[in-house]
């Protein structure tokens, strides 16, 4: 890829701003920022009678905390650089938001739409053999997760192909996340990405001083969207925050995009995108793309890819404020360029670390080998009832019945999951929101997290005399 060395670089240049506020010594510095290792391999594959050669990677960029954790990515741009700043901003997303895990990431260059099924089956036990086999997965060393062009089938595969290669491991199921339900998965781990995009809007539009400096309303049901990207992470943060009243009036996709001022369907366009994997034919269809990018909005969600908004397009940006749910997808110099402007930014290592929460939530599940909820279910249940029995006792009338089945039902695995999930996003904000305000010399949340995500490694590192 390209842009891909432009991507290392923009990493590297926040981290270079963050760790310089934080007087951080060279060389410390210098092991934080720099990845430990990254491994490539070249494997074949017979598959329709000739041999294919496939390029793969695991970079692991901080072992501050094992396992180390990140998502394995299936695209034709992969690269080393690019899987190196993602590596990066993994251990800085899982240090900011508290999770026990290094950061990690993995690439195939591959166009997974170009195989069948078992071919992209056999390509992956493959790989993950090569992986394996160096202990880069691992349920206590190196665990991966889903990320661009993989999914709950990859990581399926990945699972299985662990355990008969290690047919005696008691944690096998716990060397990767994003499973399906039935191999091991836990509830709401797809769409967590997208939900975590969404908690975070709702964190900022609750700090009222927040919202006055980036002109925002504190209310959901006045912000108009712009999302960039319909995949998983764009699709569910469209949904919960079109659910929750705010309107999306714009999505753009790789051949055109759908506007709608008063609000895009999310499900029907949903539906339409899975059967015919466009947007073309739909209601506010049209073929401009980028151009959409500087409309006005209030908030404008990068859900795709890195590098997206750069020095070129940063000074045309409408947005009050953008959500980074992809990973890197404004560079360092835009973000100058924004800054200067007076856009506010939500970082990627915030924003979209939902995603490697509910991962960490399957991991202890698959660890602890039970769902969340069996213990507690029936026991909240019975407490509920007759609390409700003991309520209509006293007052001699009957409990709304509307209410009564909300009241009374114990938590699923689904609720704790997203309570969870809540919570995390809400922490993560209330830490950023509280630096950013309390050092002058901090001037956008992107710092504020950074700030806090090195401190916390750069400590874990002198406790451990490196
Ligand atoms: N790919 C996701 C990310 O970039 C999550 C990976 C994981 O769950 O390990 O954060």
């Amino acid at each position: 890829m390209t842009n891909s060395i432009e991507f290392l670089n923009s990493v590297n240049q926040m981290f270079d701003k963050s760790a310089k506020l934080l007087s951080l010594r060279k060389d410390l510095a210098t092991k934080i920022k720099l990845a430990n290792s990254t491994y490539t391999v070249n494997f074949g594959v017979k598959l329709r009678n000739k041999f294919h050669t496939f390029t793969g990677f695991r970079c692991v960029h901080s072992e501050h905390n094992e396992p180390v954790k990140g998502g394995i990515r299936y695209s034709l741009g992969a690269s080393q650089n690019e899987v190196e700043a993602l590596a990066a901003l993994m251990s800085y997303k899982c240090s900011l938001m508290d999770l026990p895990f290094g950061g990690s990431k993995g690439a195939l260059i591959i166009d997974p739409n170009a195989w069948k099924q078992e071919e992209l089956e056999r390509i992956t036990r493959r790989f993950t053999y090569e992986l394996a086999k160096r202990d880069l997965i691992h349920p206590s060393q190196n665990v991966p997760g889903p990320d661009m062009g993989t999914d709950e089938n990859v990581m399926a595969w990945i699972a299985d192909e662990y355990r008969r290669l290690n047919p005696t491991e008691i944690d096998s199921l716990a060397c990767v996340t994003g499973k399906p339900i039935s191999k091991g998965g836990v509830h709401g781990r797809t769409e967590a990405t997208g939900r975590g995009v969404y908690y975070a809007i709702n964190e900022l539009l609750s700090y009222p001083k927040d919202c006055k400096k980036i002109k925002l309303s504190p209310h959901i049901e006045d912000q108009k969207i712009i999302i960039q990207g319909f995949g998983n992470v764009g699709y569910y943060a469209a949904k919960f925050l079109s659910e929750d009243g705010a309107k999306i009036i714009t999505i753009i996709e790789k051949d055109g995009s759908v506007v709608n001022e008063t609000g895009i369907d999310i499900e029907s366009l949903k539906k339409h995108f899975d059967k015919k994997r466009t947007f073309v034919g739909f209601d506010g269809f049209t073929t401009t793309r980028k151009r959409f990018l500087s409309k006005e909005c209030d908030i404008l969600i990068p859900a795709a890819v890195e590098n997206v908004i750069n020095k070129k397009n940063a000074k045309n940006i409408k947005a009050k404020l953008i959500v980074e749910a992809a990973n890197g997808p404004v560079t360092s110099e835009a973000n100058s360029i924004l800054q200067k402007k007076g856009i506010s930014v939500l970082p990627d290592f915030y924003a979209n670390s939902g995603g490697v929460i509910v991962s960490y939530f399957e991991w202890v599940k698959n660890l602890s080998k039970m769902r969340y909820g069996l213990m507690q279910e029936r026991e909240e249940e019975k407490r509920q009832s007759s609390l409700v029995s003991a309520l209509e006792l006293m007052t001699d009338k009957s409990f709304p019945n509307d209410l009564k089945d909300k009241v009374i039902k114990g938590s699923t695995e689904i609720d704790l999951v997203r309570s969870g999930l809540e919570e995390k996003m809400s922490e993560g904000y209330s830490n950023i929101h509280e630096k950013f305000h309390s050092n002058k010399k901090i001037k956008d949340f992107r710092t504020a997290g950074m700030v806090i995500a090195i401190k916390k490694i750069a400590d874990a590192y002198s406790y451990l005399g490196i």
